[in-house]
C-alpha cells in the first residue's frame, strides 16, 4: 500500500468514515500514520487497588467475582455493576449505559480496568473505567485526537491495519541513511510502529526523538530553500533613492523609526542579493507609510511592486491609502477575489505590459494568471496571516524581487529566529506623534448599559466606535452570523435608536463589506457592529471606542489587534472588555490588557498564560503544522536540525540527488499545507 493511497483502501473505511477522517485532515494512509497519538494510557503496568492514587488514572488487574447485574434507574439510564478482586481487595465497578462493555464481562475472567479508583473506608469503587480482557489489554495504548463519530479506539484499529499493510512493503525512509546513522535515529517504520504501539516508554522516547527531528529537519530544509531562492543573484537593480521626493509630499512627518526603516530597505537594494526584510511594528506604528515609501523608490526606478494583505477589507483600504500617499505618480491596481471578470482581464493585461506600477490585493495576487512585466518588490502585510509558502509564491512572480514583510504580531525571539530566520529585521519602535493613550476597562455585563451610555456620549461628540460581537465557537449555536445580526438589531432598536449603525461580518459579499467600510470611513456610519473581520489593519482614526463582548473568548494577541483599531488619531480612546466569566485566568488575562498597550509584553503574557501550544497554532505563524515537535521543549533538537539542514543543502542545493529524493518529496508535502510551491 502506498502512503499516498486513500484511507478508503483500509478495511471498514467507507465514505462516512472517510468524511470523519477528513475533519481531522486525514486523507491518505500516510496522513493516518502521521496522526500521532496525543497521549497514552499505560495499561502495561498494573496497580494493586490499595496502592492506587486518588484522582490518578491507573490500570487494575483482577478477576471478576460475579457477572454484571443490570439496574434500570430511569428511562435512558441503565447501570451495570460487578465486582473485581485483585487477590487482596475487591472493587465495585459501575458502568453507565455501556451495555457493550458489560457484555464482555464474565464471571471468573481475568480483566483489566483503566480509570481512577476511589476509596471509601475499606471499599474501593471504579466508575466508568475502560474494560478489557487481560490477555488483549496489557500494553501502552495510544490516545488519538478524535472527532464525533470517530473514536480514538476506531482510529487505533485503522492505524494497526495501515501499519500491517505498510510493513509488507515499507516505503522509502524520508531521512537518508547516513543522516540517521550520524544522528542515531531509528528508521521511519520502526518509529511509526513504536509511536502507535509502544512496547515501553524508552522505545517511545526514541521513536519520538526520530519523529521530532524529522519534522524540524524538514521544516528547516523548506525554510532554507525559500531563503536560498536567489543565492548569489542580485535583486531588481535600484540605483536611485527617491525617499526625499516621497517624504516631501506626505501630509505628515515620518517618525524616526519610519525613516530609519525606509533607509535600511534602500540600503538593502544595493546588496549582492535581493532584500529580505521584516518590519515589525506594533499596531498603529505606521507600517503602511513605510511600505509606500519603499515601493515608491522601487517604482521610480522602473520596477513594479506588489502588496498582499490578508483580507479584502484591508486590501481595499491599502489601495486607497497608497493612492493618497503616492498620488498620481504611481499607477495603482487592486486585485481581489471579487473583482469582476471583465475588470480583472483588463487589470491583468495592464499589469503584464507594465501599465500598473503597484498592484495591491489579497492572495488573489498569487493566482496563476497574474503576470507582472517587471516585478521588483513584493510586500506582504500582516505576514502572520499568510503561510511562508504564499510569500514565496508571490516572489516567484518576479525574478529575484526584493521582499518586504510586515507584521504586528510580536513574537518571542527564539520563535522569530525559526519563522523569520531568513529575514533581516527592522523594528518600528516609535508611534506617530500626538497619539493619546488608550484606556482599557474590563467590566461585567451588569453595567453594560452604562458602557453604552458612554459610547453614545462619544458618538454625540462626533466620534465613532466599534462593537465587536461575541466570538462563537465552532459547532455552537447560534452561529457567529446570527449573533452579529441579533446584536445589531437589538442595539439599533434599543440603546442606539436614532444613531447610524452599520453591520459587518465575514459572510457578507465583498461588495457589501466594502460599502459598509466606506460608509464607516466617511463617517456616515457612527457605530459599527462587527465580527472579528476588523481584527487586522483597519484604519479609521476617528473611531475612539471599542467594546468587545465575551472578551474572555479571545486570545490576548487577538484582543491587542482588535484594540489596535482605536487610538489611531488625535483623540483619546477607550476600550471596554465585557466578560461575565469570573474565572481566575480570565481575570488575569483581561487585567493584562488593562495594564499595558505594549504588544511585546502582551505577547509574553499570552505565552505564559496559554503555553506554547496555542501560540504555535498554524493560524498564528503560517508555518506547517507540527504534529510532534514542541518548538519550546525541543529547542536543542531544533538547532541540530538547523545545522543538518544547512549541511545537506550545501552539498545538494536542490535536493536533486537520488538518495535525497524521498527527502525532497517530504519537504514538498509538508510545505504544501501552507501553500508553498516550487519546492519539489
Ligand atoms: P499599522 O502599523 O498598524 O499598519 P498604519 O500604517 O495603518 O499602522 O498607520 C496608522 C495611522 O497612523 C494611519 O492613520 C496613518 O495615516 C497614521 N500615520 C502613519 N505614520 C504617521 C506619522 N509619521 N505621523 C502621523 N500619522 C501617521
Ligand atoms: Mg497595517
Amino acid at each position: 500500500m502506498l502512503l499516498d493511497g486513500s484511507i478508503r483502501e483500509l478495511k471498514g473505511v467507507g465514505d462516512k468514515r472517510a468524511a470523519l477522517y477528513k475533519k481531522l485532515d486525514i486523507v491518505t494512509v500516510g496522513d493516518l500514520l502521521r496522526h500521532y497519538p496525543r497521549a497514552y494510557e499505560d495499561w502495561s503496568q498494573t496497580t494493586p487497588l490499595h496502592l492506587a492514587m486518588p484522582n490518578e488514572p491507573c490500570c487494575v488487574k483482577g478477576w471478576v467475582v460475579a457477572a454484571p447485574s443490570e439496574y434500570r434507574v430511569r428511562k435512558g439510564m441503565t447501570l451495570y455493576r460487578f465486582r473485581v478482586t485483585d487477590g487482596r481487595d475487591t472493587v465495585q465497578v459501575t458502568l453507565f449505559n455501556n451495555r457493550f462493555a458489560a457484555a464482555k464481562v464474565r464471571r471468573d475472567m481475568e480483566i483489566l480496568l483503566y480509570g481512577t479508583v476511589t476509596r471509601n473506608g475499606r471499599h474501593y469503587e471504579m466508575s466508568s473505567p475502560l474494560v478489557e480482557a487481560a490477555d488483549v489489554g496489557e500494553r501502552i495504548r495510544p490516545i488519538y485526537r478524535q472527532t464525533e463519530g470517530l473514536t480514538s479506539r476506531m482510529i487505533e484499529t485503522n492505524v494497526r491495519q495501515a501499519l500491517e499493510a505498510v510493513e509488507k512493503n515499507p516505503p522509502p525512509d524520508c531521512l537518508p541513511a547516513d543522516l540517521r546513522r550520524q544522528m542515531q535515529l531509528c528508521d521511519q517504520l520502526t518509529a511509526w510502529q513504536t509511536v502507535h504501539a509502544p512496547s515501553n516508554t524508552q522505545a517511545l522516547q526514541e521513536a519520538r526523538r526520530r519523529l521530532v527531528f524529522e519534522e524540524l529537519f524538514l521544516l528547516q530544509l523548506g525554510l532554507l530553500r525559500i531563503k536560498n531562492r536567489a543565492r548569489g543573484v542580485a535583486g531588481a537593480r535600484i540605483t536611485t533613492d527617491y525617499t526625499a521626493d516621497y517624504t516631501a509630499s506626505l501630509p505628515f512627518t515620518l517618525t524616526g523609526a519610519q525613516r530609519r526603516t525606509i533607509a535600511e530597505c534602500v540600503r538593502d537594494f544595493a546588496a549582492e542579493r535581493p532584500m529580505s526584510r521584516l518590519v515589525q511594528g506594533d499596531v498603529g506604528s505606521g507600517k503602511t507609510a513605510v511600505a509606500a515609501g519603499v515601493a515608491y523608490t522601487v517604482v521610480r526606478n522602473g520596477w513594479q511592486a506588489a502588496m498582499m494583505a490578508p483580507t479584502e477589507i484591508l486590501a481595499q483600504q491599502h489601495a486607497e491609502t497608497l493612492q493618497k500617499l503616492l498620488g498620481d505618480r504611481v499607477r495603482i491596481g487592486l486585485l481581489t477575489g471579487s473583482v469582476t471578470a471583465a475588470k480583472r482581464a483588463r487589470l491583468l493585461e495592464a499589469l503584464a505590459v507594465g501599465e500598473i506600477d503597484l498592484l495591491v490585493g489579497t492572495h488573489a495576487l498569487i493566482g496563476e494568471h497574474v503576470h507582472f512585466a517587471r516585478l521588483g518588490l513584493v510586500i506582504t502585510d500582516e505576514q502572520h496571516r499568510f503561510g511562508v509558502g504564499q510569500r514565496a509564491a508571490l516572489a516567484a512572480k518576479g525574478v529575484n524581487p526584493h521582499m518586504l514583510v510586515m507584521s504586528a504580531t510580536p513574537i518571542p525571539r527564539t520563535l522569530a529566529l525559526i519563522m523569520y530566520g531568513d529575514l533581516d529585521v527592522s523594528v518600528l519602535d516609535e508611534l506617530p506623534p500626538g497619539r493619546q493613550p488608550i484606556k482599557t476597562y474590563a467590566i461585567t455585563p451588569d453595567i453594560r448599559a452604562r458602557a453604552y451610555g458612554y459610547v453614545r456620549q462619544h458618538l454625540d461628540e462626533g466620534r465613532q466606535g466599534y462593537i465587536v460581537c461575541p466570538l462563537v465557537e465552532e459547532g455552537e449555536e447560534p452561529s457567529e452570523l446570527t449573533a452579529a445580526t441579533e446584536l445589531f438589531e437589538r442595539l439599533r432598536s434599543g440603546p442606539f435608536k436614532g444613531y447610524r449603525l452599520g453591520l459587518l461580518h465575514g459572510r457578507m459579499k465583498p461588495s457589501e463589506k466594502e460599502a459598509v467600510m466606506e460608509a464607516f470611513a466617511a463617517g456616515e456610519i457612527q457605530l459599527l457592529v462587527s465580527t472579528t473581520v476588523i481584527e487586522v489593519g483597519v484604519d479609521v482614526p476617528n473611531a475612539v471606542i471599542l467594546v468587545v463582548e465575551n472578551a474572555e473568548r479571545f486570545g490576548l494577541a487577538q484582543l491587542h489587534q482588535l484594540r489596535g483599531r482605536i487610538g489611531r488619531g488625535r483623540y483619546p480612546s477607550t476600550c471596554v472588555l465585557i466578560s461575565d466569566h469570573g474565572g481566575e485566568e480570565t481575570r488575569r488575562r483581561l487585567q493584562v490588557m488593562c495594564a499595558t498597550t505594549d504588544g511585546f509584553r502582551i505577547a509574553d503574557e499570552d505565552l505564559k498564560l496559554r503555553g506554547p501550544g496555542d501560540f504555535f497554532g498554524n493560524r498564528q505563524h503560517g508555518l506547517p503544522n507540527l504534529h510532534m515537535a514542541d518548538l519550546m521543549a525541543d529547542m536543542s533538537l531544533m538547532q541540530l536540525a538547523q545545522t543538518a539542514a544547512a549541511n545537506r543543502l550545501s552539498a545538494d542545493p536542490a535536493l536533486a540527488r537520488a538518495e535525497n529524493a524521498p527527502l525532497r518529496a517530504a519537504v514538498a508535502r509538508l510545505f504544501a499545507q501552507v501553500g508553498a510551491q516550487g519546492l519539489n
